[in-house]
Formats: C-alpha cells, structure tokens, sequence
C-alpha cells in the first residue's frame, strides 16, 4: 500500500487532517520506523481509544521479544549506550544504538532520538518497535516510545558499560570502550560524503588481540606508539574483518600507562574461529587435506593484480600476465574447515625454490602445474600451525595467512588439548587460554 493510502485510511479512521497525517508518517518512515509501527504510533497520538492503556502493547521478557511481534514493552537495564551519527535521505541523523538486558536475555537497540539513556539505567521502554537484522530481533526507540526510569536495579548477569578486549569484539557491537596500543597509524584522504576528508587508518592492539581502526575525526591522542582509551568507538566489518571505528562522538584520552601488547594471536579451533565470523589476528593449527586449484604457479593482471586465466582479466580484457607464486590450501582440525591463502614468500618457503625455480621447474617438465604438485607433496597430510586475517563470506572461510609452519608436537596430543580446551567447564570463552 502507498504511503497516500496508509495516510487516508489513518486519517478517516482518527477524524484529523490528511495531510498532517501524511506529514507524520512520511517522517516516521524517513527514520526507518517501519510502516505499522508507525502507523500505530500515530493512532495513539491522536488519541484512538482514549489514550488509555487498554492499547498498550504487551509487558515481555527480552528473551521473549519475536521477529513477529509489531510493538512490545521491556523492562531492561542499559548495557551500553553508542552514539553516532548517520546520514540518511540527505539529512545527518544522530541515533543512539547499544543493548538492553533483563534476566533471561539481551536485545540491540536503536534509539532515533536522544532518551538520555545511560549504561546501568533500568528503563521500562514501552511501545517499541520489533524490528529484524539478519534474522533477530531489535528494538526500534522511536517517537511513539516511551522511556520510564525505574527505581529497582534488575539482577542482569551481563556486564554495564561497553569495556571490552579487543578478542571479544564483533562487528555489530557499539558503545564500546577499549584500553589499546596504537601498533600503526597513518593518515589518509578519503572521498567522503562530504568531498575529500581526512581519517585516520591503523591498528591497534591489547594483551588480548589486534584490531585495524578507523577514526573518522583525526583525534590527536591516536599517535604511533601510544597507548589510549577510547569510549564510545563501534564496530563493523570492514573487508571480512571486525574494525574499530572511533568517530567526532567518541573521546580518546591518552593513558599514562603502557597497554602491553600481546605477541601471540589468540589461539582458536576452526569452528570457534570461523564462528566469529572474521577475526583480523588468529592463529589455528590442523591438517592440510589438499591443495586447491589456483595453487602453484599462477598469472595476475598488471593493472589490478587479479588472478587471471589464459592471458584474461575480467576487467581488463587482455592483459600481458604476471607470474606469481600462491598456494590455497584446505585445513581441516577436526572441528571444520579453511581456505589457507599463503602469499609468494609464504609459498616459496613451503616449495622450497623461488618464483624462478618454480617457472625453472615448469619449462623443465613444459607443465606450469607441478609447481602445484611439488607444493602438494610437501604440505598434505602434514599440520600446521598458521596466524593472519581471517574473513568469512558465502564462499566460505578464508585465512590469510601471514604466519604458516608446520607444528612442532605431533597433531593427535594438539586435537586433544584444543577439545579440552573447548570441553573445559567454567571456561570464560576468551582471550587466550593457556598458550
Ligand atoms: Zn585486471
């Protein structure tokens, strides 16, 4: 149904303006209020049913809150409160996102204006909209909601406050506070919505992992070297991989204090390291099971450095190929699987030559793929033990690998100390366990 249509139908069925009803939903909907719900926020404006609270939605429990319900009413304890701001149909729009808990559970929030929640509040958030992302629910705080401060602490078993290491973070998180050393930082242009703009790019680091940032309003405290607390930063996925983004409503103070730096990735098996759904330093350790094709001895593009076949990039047509070295290799631990992604030097190392030996070896046997060969023969049915990026699509899991070495104890005494570690009660699932 058109918007003109919603508006008519609100407008006989209260007895007001089109117009203004128009007006209202147009507004409601421009701020991603979903149409019922913005639809019902306005009957209760003007006054379908009394006012009264027999229209009310019901009082539930978080972990109760459904995809299918249109509005509900929580009692929760703020977790986190993130600010930022958002452009949105030309307008620049400050929400507030974080998450809500009560005892059986947490739900994210967005709030499309300023309720002044704080973390620890207990609120009694009535008439919020449900919205879906990626298949769970969320609250929608929007102009029809009302926020009631309560007077008795709930007993949530979350933490308050949005303090994390960075191990823990995912892409989603907001009002995040971290401790960290800034490893690397180095300023760039950007073609921002607002022409060129000047962010900073780097990585970051605690005892517990590293994390690339991005910092949207240079602050002057992130400066190689230091060691820093930001608040107010959030997470997305950038490239496969959780990033740290601090923006103009995020503080960052310097610390004087030295944050350590962990020299170790945090250790996962395949399965919990492919569950986070990309982790930007992780080690794993299994078998490699085989050596994929577009492994070995292959041809990139000059232009963009794509892998191409018989001489064609797909974007640019005909090209005169590079050679270069690569291997994708599966790994297997027991718990799932990856694609292992080794670069020339990484490759050069497990085949044992380098990029010349290798194109020695094929005009020698006038064959490009026992480059491949030669590398399978050397890795298959071996373990090893392998650090870098790991990102993960609908293609699968893939590991880039900046790290790759065959493991140094015999495979089945490391599978049984990851499933202990995984089997371990009272394991807090953290940072990196024993290593
Ligand atoms: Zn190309």
């Amino acid at each position: 149904m058109e918007l003109d249509q919603h508006a008519e139908e609100l407008a006989s069925d209260l007895g007001v303006d089109r117009e203004e009803v128009r007006a209202d939903l147009e507004n409601l909907v421009s701020y991603d209020v979903p149409i019922d719900e913005a639809k019902q926020s306005l009957r209760r404006k003007y006054g379908d049913g009394g006012g009264g609270d027999d229209a009310a939605p019901s009082q539930v429990d978080v972990a109760d809150v459904d995809t299918d319900d249109g509005n509900v009413s929580v009692t929760a304890t703020v977790l986190t409160v993130g600010k930022r701001s958002i452009r949105y149909q030309g307008d620049d729009l400050v929400i507030y996102e974080g998450e809500l808990a009560d005892a059986t559970g947490k739900i994210d929030y967005t709030a499309w204006q300023d309720f002044g929640l704080e973390p620890g509040d207990t609120v009694t958030v009535g008439n919020a909209g449900v919205r879906e992302w990626e298949g769970r629910p969320e609250l929608n705080l929007s102009e029809g909601t009302t926020v009631g401060y309560a007077d008795a602490d709930l007993d949530v078993p979350d933490e308050v406050g949005g303090d994390a290491d960075l191990v823990d973070l995912r892409a989603g998180d907001r009002g995040v506070n971290v401790e960290v050393t800034v490893l690397e930082v180095e300023e760039r242009t950007i073609d921002g919505r607002d022409g060129p703009t000047d962010i900073l790019d780097g990585v970051v680091a605690d005892e517990t992992g590293r994390l690339p940032l991005t910092d949207w309003d240079p602050h002057d405290a992130i400066g190689e070297g230091e060691s820093v607390r930001i608040e107010n930063a959030y997470v997305r996925e950038f490239r496969g991989v959780p990033s740290l983004n601090v923006t103009e409503f995020s503080t960052v103070e310097r610390l004087d204090r030295a944050i350590e730096v962990g020299d170790e990735a945090p250790r996962m098996t395949v399965a919990a390291a492919v569950d986070t759904g990309g982790v930007y330093d992780v080690t794993v350790a299994g078998n490699v099971i085989e050596v994929r094709d577009g492994s070995g001895l292959i041809e990139r593009c000059p232009e963009c450095g794509r892998v191409i076949q018989n001489g064609q990039c797909r974007t640019h047509g005909d090209v005169e190929g590079e050679d270069d070295l690569r291997v994708k290799a599966i790994l297997d631990d027991g718990t799932a699987t990856l694609t292992v992604v080794l670069d020339r030097g990484l490759t050069e190392d497990v085949y044992g030559g380098t990029l010349e030996d290798a194109l020695d070896e094929a005009r020698d046997a006038m064959d490009r793929e026992v480059v491949a060969e030669t590398i399978a023969d050397a890795v298959v049915g071996r373990e090893f033990t392998v650090r870098g990026h790991l990102s993960v699509d609908e293609y699968g899991a893939t590991l880039d690998a900046s790290e790759f070495a065959e493991t140094a104890d015999p495979p089945a005494d490391r599978a049984k100390e990851l499933l202990a570690a995984v089997d371990a009660p009272a394991g807090d699932g953290g940072a990196a366990g024993g290593g």
